[in-house]
């Protein structure tokens, strides 16, 4: 009997953050999309890393993905070169937020190149950078069962054509509401959600922060997964990448194909992820749960949702 666990792949950011919320501000704070995405994956299922980084890249974060048995043959070392770094400061409702910096160093000139066994991966994650580096990757791939993708409003901007390109393949899109509304021209969700499924991702999961994620699926029906209510949130970023790693991990570990039940466990998986994300600073939080602090989290969210059907007629 083949035991083999499927493999799931991402691609995205690896970067260098320099966070400012109301109460704290952390520099240096190692984030990136696949960063996050990896480190709340890898409760769930094997994960493979592509992206790049600079020298000044703290060893510290290597050795802590490796030890979550995250597979980082795809993480490019570019000698004499400086990691992506990004800045930001979050509102006072912590939900906001503006980019204050961002240099691209190293993603200047990555061109994703995917070690050959990581071609066979069965689930793919695209996770947030330039779409043309996200079709760059899923065309080396050889034929994955399920890609997941994120992106941000940046490439929404600039590179809308290749975006909408890359859309036609995916499986899962996750975006933020935000994003939800730009990319669709459209300010209410339901009617943005209607929209950008024309454009071709079967599924679409729509984050919304401290209101929780709402998934529209291919059959046309819509499930709302909320937020754990926190009294206190330290730092929100990630948050997004980690919903997308716990969602995306849970369905790789699974491995089966998305249908409309499963879809809803792996809303609350990536909820569950995002609420410990959001707890420290960078990925701190996510490094010092075990197994069965995201067991008991998730029945929380069990017991958070649980209501009896009333006949009120
Ligand atoms: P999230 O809070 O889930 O949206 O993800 C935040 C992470 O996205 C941060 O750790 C940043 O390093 C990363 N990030 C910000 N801007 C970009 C960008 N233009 N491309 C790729 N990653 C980015």
């Amino acid at each position: 009997m083949n035991t083999k666990r499927p493999e799931l792949l991402v691609v995205g950011s690896v970067a260098i953050d320099w966070i400012i919320t109301p109460k704290a501000v952390r520099e240096e704070s190692v984030g990136g999309s696949a960063t996050y995405f990896a480190m709340a994956a890898s409760f769930f299922a094997p994960i493979r890393l592509v992206g790049v980084v600079g020298e000044d890249f703290p060893a510290s974060t290597v050795q802590d993905l490796k030890s979550s048995g995250v597979d980082l043959e795809g993480l490019e070392t570019i000698t004499g070169g400086k990691t992506f770094r990004w800045k930001g400061r979050y509102h006072d409702n912590m939900n906001d937020r503006t980019t204050l910096e961002t240099h691209l160093n190293v993603f200047e000139h990555f061109q994703p190149k995917l070690p050959e066994r990581y071609r066979s991966s069965e689930y793919l994650f695209l996770g947030n950078i330039q779409p043309t580096l996200q079709r760059g990757v899923y065309e080396q791939m050889q034929r994955p069962r399920l890609i997941g993708m994120d992106t941000m409003n940046l490439w929404i901007d600039i590179a809308r054509d290749e975006l909408v390109n890359v859309l036609g393949n995916v499986d899962v899109l996750t975006i933020n509401d935000e994003e939800a509304r730009q990319l669709s021209g459209e300010d209410n969700l339901v009617k943005a959600a209607r929209a950008i499924l024309e454009l071709g991702p079967r599924n679409l999961v729509i984050k919304r922060g401290e209101y929780g994620a709402l998934l529209f699926d291919s059959d046309g029906d819509i499930f709302a997964a909320p937020a754990l209510p926190l009294e206190e949130v330290v730092d929100p970023t990630g948050a997004g990448d980690s919903f997308a790693g716990g969602f995306m991990g849970y369905l790789a570990g699974q491995g089966v194909e998305p249908s409309g039940s499963v879809l809803r466990t792996a809303m609350i998986c990536g909820s569950v992820m995002a609420s410990f994300c959001v707890e420290g600073f960078s990925y701190d939080r996510l490094r010092e749960i075990a197994i069965d602090d995201v067991q008991e989290r998730f029945d929380r969210f069990a017991k958070l949702t649980d209501f009896t059907r009333a006949s009120l007629a």
